[in-house]
């Protein structure tokens, strides 16, 4: 692994009106890690994916990507540069087939120069890209399921789409905001390869994750969060060992 972090976070302060969402957070994303971020409810995770994505601006403090600042910018700036993210409550075009669902992110700047699409610009070609991503993911082509509608997919296919939007992208770095939400047993089991094929493709995550024993399978490293602040950061079983994390995340 190289020595530099591809994402430095730096003494982000978050305050919604007295409510302080963030205090002080720092930490360092290595290439090929596997980071999962936990906390209880209300603890500032998807306030930290907010900030570091751009869509709410952090008081104070460094968001470095690639030793570059991004507070200020916007969202789809981040997202052109390769640091993308999921959703936890998920925004496909509903109406749309899947497969369409990436077209969008297939016409963006960052997808023409990656190749994200290889199309030589006939109609039709950014769709077989399209599929080829969703195959790539776990949506079989021959089971036409990359050409129904969103709106009639199972989660287990919404989560998939999700990060097929963001792979559309050729990201470097994906925060994937609770991909294990609402999946049955049977969807999360197939979740887990599936996220270490894409760290295996040379894609950096960031998990935030209720479910952690999947999550501990993933991750190499764990951040807890715990009324905004980091309270830990180290091995699953490090942190799981912490006595802190232990009163703060499971109250004993
Ligand atoms: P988590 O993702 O860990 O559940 P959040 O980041 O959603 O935590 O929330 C952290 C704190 O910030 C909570 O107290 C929440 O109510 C508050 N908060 C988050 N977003 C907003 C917002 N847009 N306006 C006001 N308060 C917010």
């Amino acid at each position: 692994m190289a020595d530099e972090p591809i994402l430095s976070v730096r003494d982000v302060n978050k305050t919604f009106g007295g409510v302080k969402a963030l205090t002080e957070v720092s930490f360092d994303l290595m290439p090929g890690d596997i980071l999962g971020v936990i906390g209880p409810n209300g603890s500032g995770k998807t306030t930290l994916v907010n900030v570091i994505t751009g869509f709410v601006r952090a008081d104070n403090g460094q968001v470095l990507y690639k030793g570059k600042n991004l507070v200020g910018k916007a969202p789809h700036k981040i997202a052109d540069q390769g640091l993308t993210r999921t959703f936890q409550v998920m925004r496909p075009y509903f109406s749309l087939p899947a497969y369409k669902n990436l077209i969008v992110p297939l016409f963006s700047p960052r997808a023409r120069r990656t190749g994200g699409w290889r199309g030589g610009g006939r109609m039709g070609s950014r769709d077989t890209v399209a599929v080829d991503i969703l195959e790539e993911i776990g949506f079989e082509r021959e089971s036409y399921v990359p050409y129904k509608t969103a709106s009639s997919l199972p989660t287990g296919y919404l989560k998939r789409l999700e990060l097929a939007r963001c792979l559309a992208l050729r990201p470097e770095v994906i925060i994937c905001d609770e991909v294990f939400s609402g999946l049955s047993m049977s969807e999360m089991a197939s979740m887990v390869p599936l996220m270490e094929k894409l760290q295996m493709e040379g894609i950096t995550l960031i998990m935030v994750e209720h479910r952690l024993r999947e999550l501990f399978r993933l991750a190499n490293r764990v951040m807890v969060l715990n009324f905004g602040a980091k309270i830990a950061e180290g091995s699953p079983a490090e942190v799981m060992e912490n006595k802190e994390v232990k009163e703060a995340y499971f109250g004993s």
